[in-house]
């Protein structure tokens, strides 16, 4: 299989067609093997414009969303990121390549220790892994410059707009089930402004100030 050829042609008509711009985000999607982040027997379609499954029930998301929740974070390098949702731990290394450090949290296990042995191959030093119920955040480390939760919620997690630094962004689907808004989150000034980016649908974010199990 030609990887490189696939991911080229992903970046090509997935990203730079919907216009993502950021060179440096593009970059890194071209660099990053996606595939090395997806099961077996489904690297086939590791570059494909759809989500995949990755086991325990949970998705890698789709090239695109991950390419555009980046975009808005607006990372220049020098940031330290709260991740909630490791998943695969691809989005993870997207930001690992573009800001300065990542903190991220992910509540199965599995996919945790997966997830980490990818960063130790791959030889991220600035990417710390927590098992936990990323819905509370990670005190110790806080503020955060920029937090994304890839997960689905009703609300906004209190601890995490707490962690949150001023005049920093977050990024995450708000809302039910089965769809959500893609949603800015800024503060400024201790307020939190919202800007709706776009529909979409991820699987929720299970945990004490998100969905219930
Ligand atoms: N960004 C990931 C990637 O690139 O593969 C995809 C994340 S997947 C859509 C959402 C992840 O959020 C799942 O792995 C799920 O287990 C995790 N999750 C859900 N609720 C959580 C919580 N409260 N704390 C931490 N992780 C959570």
């Amino acid at each position: 299989m030609d990887y490189a050829a696939l991911r080229k042609k992903m970046v090509e008509e997935q990203l730079i067609l919907r216009q993502i711009k950021d060179q440096r985000v593009l970059e890194a999607f071209s660099k990053i093997e996606r595939h090395r982040f997806v099961p077996e027997e489904l690297k086939i379609n590791a570059y494909a414009d759809f989500p995949l499954p990755i086991g325990e029930w949970q998705t890698i998301s789709q090239p695109y969303i991950v390419a555009l929740m980046t975009e808005y974070l607006g990372l220049g390098g020098s940031e330290k990121i709260l991740e909630i949702g490791t998943g695969s731990g691809y989005q993870t290394a997207i930001l690992a390549e573009l800001a300065k450090e990542v903190y991220t949290i992910e509540r199965v296990e599995t996919l945790a220790k997966k997830a980490q042995t990818i960063f130790d191959e791959l030889g991220y030093t600035n990417v710390k892994i927590k098992i936990s119920d990323g819905t509370l955040g990670w005190q110790e480390e806080a503020p955060f410059d920029r937090i994304i939760i890839t997960a689905a919620s009703p609300r906004i997690p209190l601890p995490l707009t707490e962690q949150l630094r001023e005049g920093g962004k977050m990024i995450l689907p708000l809302g039910e089930s089965f769809s959500q808004i893609l949603t800015l989150v800024e503060k400024k000034n201790g307020e939190l402004k919202l800007t709706p980016v776009c529909g979409c649908v991820f699987v929720p974010l299970i945990g004490k100030y998100g969905c219930p199990k």
